[in-house]
C-alpha cells in the first residue's frame, strides 16, 4: 500500500483547530469515496502546517480525476481557509514488494470479503484475487461508497468480537456464518447492487468456523441446498461456491 502526504501551509489568521477539523472532514470524504483506506491516517499540526498521512491502494488514488464533488468542495474550502494550496506527495510504501491492486479489465466475478485487521478494499477480484479500489466502481450511493464501508465496519466489528472471545463471540460468529443474519443480508444486498452497477457477478463470502459442529465437503449450499463444493480450491482458499446464490465459503479448519 502507498502512504501519501497531504499538507497545507496556514497563511491566514484562522484558528488552527478550525482548519484541523476541516481536514478531518476532507479525510472522511476521501474515505467515503474509496480513495483512502481504513481511516487510520495520522493527522497533525506542525508549526503553521497541517499534515495527514493516509494509505491508498494506488499511487495515483488521490488524483483529482478520482475526486467526487464532496472532496472537490472540501479542498476548495480548506485552500480558502488556509490561504494556500494543498500539497500532495507519495512518501512511501508499507511493503517494498507492494505493486498494485487488481488491474483486470473485466473480472469474471467479485467477492465481498474483509476481516478485522485488513485495510484493503472489502471487494476482491475473483480473477486475480487482488483487492479492488472502490473508486474504480461506478458511483454506489450519494457520489461514493458509504453503504459498502458501513457493511465493512459492521463485519470487522463482528470479527473483532469473534477474535477477542470474551464478549458476544457466539453472537458475532453467527452474524458472520449464518446466511440469514442481518450482517449477511446487508452484505448480499450490496453484492446484488454491485452486480447491477458493474455487470460483474458479485459473491458474498460466508465465514465458516463451526467449532462445535464439525464440517464436511459434501454439505450443500446453505441457501439453495444444492451441491456447491469446488473440485479444487479457488485461489487456494475457497472450497465452496454457489453460482446461483452468489456465495463462497471455506471448509472449516475445525473439520
Ligand atoms: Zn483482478
Ligand atoms: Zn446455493
Amino acid at each position: 500500500m502507498y502512504i501519501q502526504e497531504i499538507s497545507i501551509d496556514i497563511k491566514t489568521n484562522l484558528s488552527k483547530n478550525e482548519l484541523f477539523e476541516a481536514f478531518e472532514l476532507l479525510m472522511s470524504y476521501y474515505r467515503g469515496n474509496g480513495q483512502t483506506q481504513g481511516k487510520i491516517e495520522s493527522l497533525y499540526i506542525e508549526n503553521n502546517k497541517i499534515v495527514t498521512l493516509p494509505f491508498t491502494l494506488k499511487k495515483n488514488a488521490l488524483d483529482k480525476k478520482h475526486n467526487n464533488q464532496y472532496v472537490h468542495k472540501q479542498i476548495a474550502k480548506i485552500e480558502q481557509l488556509g490561504g494556500s494550496k494543498i500539497k500532495f506527495k507519495t512518501v512511501g510504501k508499507t511493503n517494498v514488494d507492494y505493486k498494485q491492486p487488481c488491474t483486470c479489465k473485466k473480472p469474471d466475478f467479485y467477492i465481498l470479503i474483509t476481516n478485522y485487521v485488513t485495510i484493503d478494499s472489502p471487494l476482491t477480484c475473483g480473477t486475480c484475487n487482488d483487492t479492488v479500489p472502490l473508486y474504480k466502481l461506478p458511483e454506489y450511493y450519494d457520489y461514493g461508497y458509504m453503504p459498502i464501508l458501513s457493511w465493512e465496519t459492521n463485519y470487522q466489528s463482528c470479527d473483532r468480537l469473534n477474535m477477542n472471545c470474551e464478549v458476544g463471540e457466539r453472537w458475532a460468529l453467527n452474524q458472520m456464518e449464518n446466511i440469514q443474519s442481518q450482517l449477511s443480508k446487508q452484505g448480499r444486498k450490496i453484492c446484488k447492487r454491485i452486480e447491477v452497477l458493474t455487470g460483474v457477478p458479485t459473491f458474498y463470502y460466508l465465514h465458516n468456523y463451526r467449532r462445535y459442529k464439525g464440517d464436511n465437503k459434501k454439505r450443500p449450499c446453505p441457501s439453495c441446498n444444492k451441491k456447491w463444493n469446488l473440485k479444487t480450491p479457488l485461489h487456494d482458499f475457497y472450497d465452496f461456491k454457489c453460482d446461483a446464490c452468489r456465495i463462497v465459503s471455506t471448509i472449516s479448519t475445525m473439520a
